[in-house]
């Protein structure tokens, strides 16, 4: 048994191969439709928007897929990342539990999102792609792809939700610092934008008229294509280098697989990312590894959601997508987590939740900053507040754990830093955040909007197609 607080891995043992779980899913994704036909689209539909290499991977059903040489170079700058046994918030918790994390936070924009920005940016590249648009809000996505652009020598033009450019400044320098245009969103440069501010030249934005933006300035130009850092299937596959990682270093650490693996879940990447390798190792050697996803109470999707197509964006310009939403116009309360403040799940989680093949459970914020504090106050890393929901997670298991007096072994992802989250622990020291939990009067509103149509209705119409 290994006693190391800290368990590395060399830079030649970075995943050679994305995993793609939906060759092991038993029910696989179902296609997402044309809004306008009600039909499934063909990878053709798609490639205004993203280069061929990302609409094969989003379609694939191959188990292993090669990650490129200079992909994995450029992962070579912070991959493979560390994983920390938490010696010290056991200690505190006085659990019997072996708590593990992977951190994520040592990335050059401090999250897992340049693990996807990286091959994205790549891929864009080879085939000729000079400039990508993208939307952010708080800024994790742009800086994360603003770097990757930087990378591959690619024109990055960022549409940052106005508020966002307005209010939290340094993600905004970072972007910059990497090369990237940044604009506040609304714009002037383009037709949505304009439309926008013609009625209200003071709006705060928000991340459906930034997707927009970012879309049109995409269909713009041949040479320009959109990147999205979330939800699509070839986006959480990019990410399980993370959970790949995290096997061999518990191998290498002595321990046991986990009984249980938490990540925060946005649009379900991260969650992913660390949480498919073991999926896979319940699917094909009848392992029995819980992996959970942690939502906040204020968009609870996947605990209180509906299993149905709906639109990935807010003004509903995209594919619909088979997934468990609260309806895509739905708009959560304005939580210091930002990156979880989505109304949708990636369609290959939805899957997987409705299949009972993953879990869920709902952290409201006020838990989750006490979680982050106490593990801050442990372990030295102030986590990204999305983390903080995992986290309050680990520490509820723990906690069962010693009830009960038994050692479990749990593994989580600490899938950013929040120092440039500041002002989030500064509302929360103050006391100015407020538990918020959803009625079931606003989910049942927010449910019934939507006019998608249903799992059901679109898997008779696959079978009467043949
Ligand atoms: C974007 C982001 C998330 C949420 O997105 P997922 O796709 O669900 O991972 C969570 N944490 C951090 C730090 C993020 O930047």
């Amino acid at each position: 048994m290994d006693n190391s607080r800290k368990i590395t891995l060399s830079e030649s043992e970075i995943p050679t191969h994305w995993y793609n779980i939906v060759h092991d899913m038993p029910n696989k994704p179902l296609p997402p439709l044309n809004p306008g036909t009600g039909e499934p689209i063909g990878p053709e539909a798609l490639m205004p928007l993203f280069p061929m290499e990302l609409i094969k991977q989003e379609v694939s059903q191959e188990k292993y897929i090669e990650i490129p040489d200079q992909v994995r170079d450029v992962y070579s700058m912070w991959r493979p990342t560390p994983m920390f046994r938490a010696r010290n918030l056991e200690k505190m918790l006085d659990t019997p539990a072996k708590i593990y994390y992977k951190f994520e936070g040592v990335s050059p924009s401090g999250s897992h999102k340049p693990n996807t920005a990286v091959p994205q940016a790549y891929y864009n590249a080879q085939e000729g792609v000079k400039r990508i648009t993208t939307e952010t809000g708080a800024g994790q996505w742009g800086s994360a792809l603003s770097f990757a652009c930087q990378m591959f020598g690619i024109e990055c033009d960022v549409h940052m939700v106005r508020i966002s450019f307005d209010q939290k400044p340094y993600r905004k320098m970072m972007m910059q610092t990497w090369g990237a245009n940044v604009y506040p969103s609304p714009s002037e440069r383009t037709e949505a934008g304009r439309q926008v501010l013609a009625k209200d030249p003071d709006t705060p934005g928000s991340l459906g008229i930034a997707i927009s933006e970012a879309v049109e300035g995409a269909a713009m130009s041949e040479t320009t294509k959109y990147s999205l850092g979330s939800v699509l299937n070839h986006v959480l596959m990019h990410q399980t280098v993370i959970g790949l990682e995290s096997i061999k270093q518990l191998e290498k650490a002595g321990a046991d697989l986990p009984d249980y693996v938490f990540a925060p879940f946005g649009g379900g990447s991260n969650f992913a990312g660390i949480s498919f390798p073991f999926v896979h190792l319940n699917l094909t050697e009848g392992k029995n590894i819980q992996c959970i996803a942690s939502e906040p109470t204020s968009a609870p999707k996947l605990t209180r959601g509906v299993f149905r197509y709906d639109f990935g964006d807010t003004v509903g310009m995209t594919p619909l997508i088979p997934m468990y939403t609260l309806g895509h116009d739905f708009v959560p309360a304005k939580i210091h987590a930002g990156g979880l403040r989505y109304h949708g799940a990636g369609a290959i989680v939805s899957q997987l939740l409705a299949d009972g093949l993953i879990g869920a459970e709902a952290i409201d914020q006020i838990e989750s900053f006490e979680a982050g504090v106490m593990f801050a106050r442990a372990e030295g890393i102030v986590p990204a507040p999305e983390a903080n929901h995992a986290i309050a997670s680990v520490i509820r298991a723990a906690n069962a754990a010693k009830e009960a007096g038994e050692s479990k072994t749990i593994l989580f992802n600490m899938c950013g830093h929040g120092n440039f989250d500041m002002l989030a622990y500064q509302d929360y020291f103050a006391g100015n955040l407020e538990k918020h939990e959803m009625t079931q009067e606003e989910v049942d509103a927010a449910v019934a909007k939507i006019e998608s149509p249903t799992i059901d209705s679109v898997k008779e119409m696959l079978a009467n197609m043949g």
